[in-house]
């Protein structure tokens, strides 16, 4: 139920034909994990096992399976979907119908081992540790949000929201080539985060004239606006400020619906786009990226709890109210 957490001694599970047996070696912890602790994930029901950022090694696997080795370095794509409704009979199965995510919908990855479909896995390349593997899964939800725009390369690009997902859309924007990106949010903290990775324009909109530092973009302004705060103020924004014929693509999770002005879509003839996960096409060149060095994960990561320290490391998050990034759970 919300609010507990228990842990549970269960025998060692014996992965299926097609299915790898992870030894989980890093969980990330991210805010919807804190929502479903909370009781306020409303697509959640207990008991769960928590865990969706997730990276470890192969232990074992089923007969069926090619191409991994016992002892390979691993992250898990986290979802399951159907395979027979329209997203997923025409490749979008990132939109299933009746898409459940591990952790959530079903059994997540906070657990000693892990059987999954190797379909689900994916190999981490020798540069990358586990540390920042774990951290591949918000990458990837930065990478398939640029993706809704499409290449950003020479491109102006503003980030609503400084979080982790927002902060690694700057970051991924950059590696991808983008001219000049902005990111903005109501946390010095956050802005403070969003700095040390490199970000130079960086803007708390209560405090500054948002349309003014905007000004940096030049006459043409920013070509896409990615709002990542799941706010009603973000979202205004976006809208108001987006340049004729621009995109702003929706990536924050929203509470409550926000009210903007959709005559401005109209008259501006703005394409507004959402954005939910990621494909595994999108994993891959979040692995990439990060392999190559482009992405400053070690600043993001502020806090390391071990597996049996799971209360307290909710307890911290809940106690530092937004001054956090991303928490990891180490198992060794
Ligand atoms: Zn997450
Ligand atoms: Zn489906």
């Amino acid at each position: 139920m919300p609010g507990a957490i228990e842990f549970r001694q269960v025998p060692k599970p014996v992965p299926g034909g097609d299915e790898l047996l992870v030894r989980v070696r890093r969980i990330g912890v991210c805010g919807s994990d804190i929502h479903v602790y909370h009781g306020t994930h409303p697509y959640t029901t207990y008991p769960v096992v928590q865990g969706h950022e997730v990276s470890g090694t192969v232990d074992s696997m089923g007969d069926g399976v090619r191409g991994f080795a016992a002892g390979d370095r691993v992250i898990i794509m986290p979802q399951v979907t159907c395979g027979a409704c329209y997203p997923c009979r025409h490749g979008m199965y990132h939109i299933c119908d009746h898409l459940r995510v591990m952790g959530f919908q079903t059994g997540g990855a906070a657990q000693e081992y892990f059987p999954v479909s190797a379909a689900m896995a994916l190999k981490i390349p020798e540069p990358l540790g586990l540390d920042p593997a774990a951290m591949i899964e918000p990458l990837a939800v930065a990478v398939h949000a640029l993706s809704r725009f499409g290449d950003v390369r020479g491109k102006s690009v503003a980030v609503l929201g400084a979080g982790t997902i927002g902060n690694m859309v700057a970051q991924a924007a950059r590696a991808s080539g983008a001219k000049c990106i902005l990111i903005t949010d109501v946390s010095a903290y956050r802005l403070e985060k969003a700095r040390r990775v490199g970000c130079s324009l960086v803007v708390d909109p209560r405090r500054q004239d948002l349309g003014e530092a905007w000004n940096a973009f030049g006459p043409d302004g920013a070509d896409v606006i990615l709002e990542c705060a799941g706010s009603q103020e973000a979202m205004a924004d976006a809208i108001r400020l987006a340049r004729r014929g621009s995109t702003v693509v929706v990536v924050g999770v929203f509470g409550t619906p926000p009210a903007v002005d959709l005559g401005l879509v109209q008259d501006r003839e703005l394409v507004l786009a959402g954005s939910l996960m990621y494909r595994k096409n999108d994993f891959e060149a979040a692995i990439a990226m990060a392999a190559s060095g482009a992405i400053d994960f070690d600043d993001l990561i502020t806090h390391r709890f071990a597996f049996e320290d799971y209360p307290a490391a909710y307890r911290t998050i809940d106690e530092a109210a937004g001054n956090i990034m991303k928490v990891i759970i180490a198992l060794d």
